[in-house]
């Protein structure tokens, strides 16, 4: 985007092997005078709190945690900047006892979750009825799976998946 030598990086940005980039989506702003590097957002940046409920996609599963990125956060359209990976630990996955992260979640699931730590780093937790999955795709064809009870059914495959399920698997309103 710019490089080091001639701005200094400022909010939004980062410096990397002597080049600035940006770190979220907005428009860079090249301060000529204090030669500042920074991000106009249309939108005051938003950061997760202590609290709030949050929409992310899983981006790995570990036995021990889940990991994911945060995509959105209940109640307003605005995306999430700042820091947006939350970290999932399986005993907040739900109220019963879960052994293993992975009989609960799988790479690409949506999840909501409510943040229960917002610094140093977004630990989340799931273990609510109206938290866990609302979108999962079948492991083996990535269709869309269909809730059956408590279980995730895929049609074509025949196969049955299990999840920690929100209330409104794949019936989620728009707030
Ligand atoms: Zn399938």
């Amino acid at each position: 985007m710019a490089t080091a030598e001639e701005y200094m990086p400022g909010f939004g940005t980062f410096e990397d092997d002597g080049n600035i980039y940006s770190t979220a989506i907005g428009s860079l702003y090249l301060d000529e005078g204090n030669k500042i590097a920074r991000l106009d957002f249309k939108n005051p940046p938003l950061v997760a709190f202590d609290e709030d409920v949050v929409f992310c996609e899983v981006t790995d599963v570990k036995p021990s945690m889940v990991v994911c990125r945060i995509q959105a956060m209940e109640g307003t359209s605005r995306g999430i900047t700042g820091e947006t990976m939350g970290t999932l630990h399986v005993s907040k996955i739900s109220n019963r006892y879960v052994e293993d992260a992975s009989e609960k979640f799988r790479i690409t699931d949506i999840i909501r979750a409510e943040v229960i730590q917002s610094r140093p780093s977004i630990q989340l937790t799931t273990a609510k009825p109206h938290l866990g999955v609302i979108m999962a795709r079948c492991n083996s064809c990535r269709e869309p799976l269909d809730r059956k009870g408590n279980k995730l059914y895929c049609e074509s495959c025949e196969r049955t998946e299990y999840r920690k399920l929100a209330k409104d698997y794949r019936d989620v309103k728009p707030c």
